[in-house]
């Protein structure tokens, strides 16, 4: 079988060393199996997205040396790997799910949720108490007739799931132990994060997720999504974060680390994947390298674990201060 990898940004914000990093390792992932490459817009959030950003993202990824199979491209559109027009698809899903009895209508306001909590505060949130689950089913008719806002959230079956992390090995949670009974939809009918990544990997066939271990506290939901919507599990991969000098994660608003910041200041795409590559292990020097010299050696059980903290020496090397390279690209 095929594997069949993603790309999946959040156009938010311009590309920085970070995305570039996540980028590169879901790239070489699928390449070196021979395998296809998706990019997926997941422009959910439609007031934070922008098509500035999904154009810069683009060229981003080809300024890298980086490519994709499917998807939008600079030149043109495709409407379906935007979540932003795939709305109708999570409302069937929603409804499937509720047919089920696997989804049920939550009417605490954020308010509610903030006293209700006890201050537990893990990865993945504040656990959800439960509180609208066990209202009585009169009750949530009478509020629905009366069009009392609610969001809908996932009914947890008390599963554990399991998964076999590429990096971390196998993992075994439960949705109790990262947030319980997770939103599906929000109030504002905005759908969640958890339903659409869930739904678009089911309905695009991915076989490979390649992201930050940040994301990792929501793969148990995803499973349970993906199981419940009767797709096969991808197999999945968390990798660790880039944290800027200061070791802080790098974030979109620090625009000094942005890939277009660093090409004004001349660093070159051969640098940017010559540090990436070095600090995944992938060489064993700084060098400049181009994503392709590193398909046939790439094995994704050998990456790194830890999350690498930039050096100022890092940041020199790729303005080409300190070490010089035999040749630019
Ligand atoms: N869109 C998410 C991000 O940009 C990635 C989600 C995922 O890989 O599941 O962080």
């Amino acid at each position: 079988m095929t594997v069949r990898g993603r790309l999946a940004p959040s156009p938010t914000g311009m590309a920085h060393l970070g995305n570039a990093w996540a980028f590169l390792l879901a790239w070489l992932a699928v390449r070196s199996q021979g395998g296809e490459l998706v990019l997926r817009m997941e422009d959910l959030d439609i007031e934070r997205s922008s098509v500035v950003y999904m154009q810069m993202l683009m060229s981003d990824i080809r300024w890298l040396g980086l490519d994709w199979d499917e998807g939008p491209t600079p030149e043109k559109e495709a409407a379906d790997w935007h979540q932003a027009n795939r709305f109708h698809l999570y409302r069937e899903a929603l409804e499937r799910l509720k047919e089920a009895g696997l989804a049920y209508p939550c009417f605490c306001t954020r308010k509610d949720l903030m006293v209700a909590h006890a201050p537990h505060l893990g990865d993945a949130g504040y656990a959800y108490p439960g509180t609208c689950r066990h209202l009585a089913r009169e009750e949530v008719a009478a509020r629905l007739q009366k069009g009392q806002p609610c969001s809908w959230r996932y009914a947890s079956q008390g599963t554990t799931y399991h998964f076999a992390d590429c990096l971390h090995g196998p993992q075994a949670v439960r949705l109790e132990d990262c947030g319980g009974d997770f939103v599906l939809c929000r109030a504002d009918g905005v759908f969640s994060y958890q339903l659409a990544v869930s739904l678009d990997d089911g309905l695009m066939g991915i076989s490979q997720v390649v992201r930050g271990r940040d994301i990792m506290p929501s793969t148990a939901r995803q499973l349970a999504l993906l199981e419940a919507l009767d797709f096969a599990a991808p197999q999945y991969c968390h990798i660790p974060l880039l944290l800027d000098t200061d070791g802080e994660r790098l974030a979109k608003r620090q625009a000094s680390l942005s890939l277009e910041a660093l090409r004004m200041r001349g660093v070159t795409a051969g640098r940017v994947i010559g540090l990436l590559a070095r600090i995944a292990g992938l060489t064993d020097r700084l060098e400049i390298v181009h994503p392709r010299d590193l398909i046939s050696t790439f094995a994704i059980s050998a990456l790194r674990r830890e999350d690498y903290r930039l050096t100022t020496a890092d940041m020199h090397w790729l303005e080409g201060r300190g070490h010089e390279p035999d040749a630019e690209q």
